[in-house]
């Protein structure tokens, strides 16, 4: 492998979630160096200039906008560039439009890094990163996405509103498709190792049927709301990419739910969707077999049968 500099990275695509993103990791003071590329070069010169107006208060690092010839020895290159959900929009919808972008940025990045780790962002994430790993060429250990860390990070803000608990003691995963078909691995779910159920009734409430459909709707239901309030979503995904890096450059071995293409796991195979994985410095390392219902494992199947299907449209 080539010396890469393990303190920097890129950020391909600078509209609202790379920007958030970008500003983010400025802060996060894990990198040195971060490079900004966009198809509207300006927006890029923009973003840098306004992200580094606020290194006097983080740690010293060079921002700019640069063009592929700069990812040549960044170590992390996070894709964002892609068109984004309109209201009531799924995304699956964007499938052409971002797979077509795809298809110019990836030869672009493999002309000049052939090492790095690629990071997918855009939507749809788990058809995205399915085709950068096969366009890229690279071992698919170094191209996940960040699937459904963002799902669950708003399954547990949701459960910790819910429960008054503090949203880092709850432990639970939403695994499958970024997207409609995700699911909600409830038997697993716990509070700092009580079960869920458990915790509940601790805190008086005992119509769990009721209270799951509700919470896994708010889940799968929160990017729609946000998206017709605001237009976009990108603080909670912006943390997301964070932790995702937080985990790869420290080397943290963080059992994070990415989109990784599958190999037989849960008998899924041929397609990229977010499972438990250990992830570090060369990426996805292995994928961790929590226990699931029968009703769970059925259920991540058919979310896999639904990307699948997809990706027999995409000609990848
Ligand atoms: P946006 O329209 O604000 O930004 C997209 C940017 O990509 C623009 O600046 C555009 O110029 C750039 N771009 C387009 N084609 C390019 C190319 N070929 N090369 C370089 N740059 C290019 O959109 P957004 O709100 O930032 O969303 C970006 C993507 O992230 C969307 O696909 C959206 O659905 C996705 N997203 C993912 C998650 C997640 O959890 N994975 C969460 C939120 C949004």
């Amino acid at each position: 492998m080539r010396n890469l500099n393990t303190r920097k990275l890129a950020v391909i695509g600078c509209g609202f979630v790379g920007s958030a993103s970008a500003f983010a990791l400025m802060q996060s003071g894990l990198f040195s160096e971060m490079v900004l590329i966009d198809a509207n070069h300006a927006r890029a010169e923009g973003e840098a200039l306004d992200i580094s107006h606020g290194l006097p208060f983080a740690k010293p690092m060079k921002i700019y906008a640069g063009d592929y010839p700069d990812l040549a020895d960044a170590s992390l290159i996070v894709i964002t560039a892609g068109a984004g959900q309109k209201p009531g929009e799924t995304r699956l919808n964007l499938v052409k439009k971002n797979i077509s972008i795809f298809r110019s940025i990836i030869p672009s990045i493999t002309q000049y890094n052939r090492d790095a780790i690629l990071l997918i962002v855009a939507n749809p994430v788990d058809i995205l990163t399915y085709a950068a790993a096969k366009l890229s060429g690279f071992p698919e250990n170094r191209v996940f996405g960040t699937g459904t860390v963002l799902d669950t990070a708003r399954l547990k803000y949701l459960l910790g509103e819910h429960l008054q608990v503090d949203s880092r003691a709850v432990h639970a995963f939403i695994l499958g498709e970024h997207g409609d078909s995700e699911i909600v691995a409830w038997s697993s779910a716990n509070v700092s190792g009580l079960p869920l159920h458990n915790f509940c009734e601790m805190r008086g409430y005992f119509d769990h049927d009721a209270a799951m459909e509700a919470l896994a709707a708010g889940v799968k239901n929160s990017a729609y709301e946000i998206i017709e309030k605001k237009s976009a979503t990108y603080y909670g995904i912006a943390m997301s990419v964070r932790r995702v890096c937080e985990a790869i450059v420290r080397d943290e071995k963080s059992i994070l739910p990415v989109s990784s293409v599958q190999h037989g796991s849960y008998g899924i195979d041929g397609v990229a969707l977010s499972l438990p994985a250990v992830v570090g410095k060369d990426g996805v390392e292995t994928i961790v077999p929590i226990a699931l219902s029968e009703e769970e494992i059925a259920a991540l199947r058919a979310s896999a049968q639904t990307l699948k299907d997809f990706l027999a449209e995409q000609d990848l």
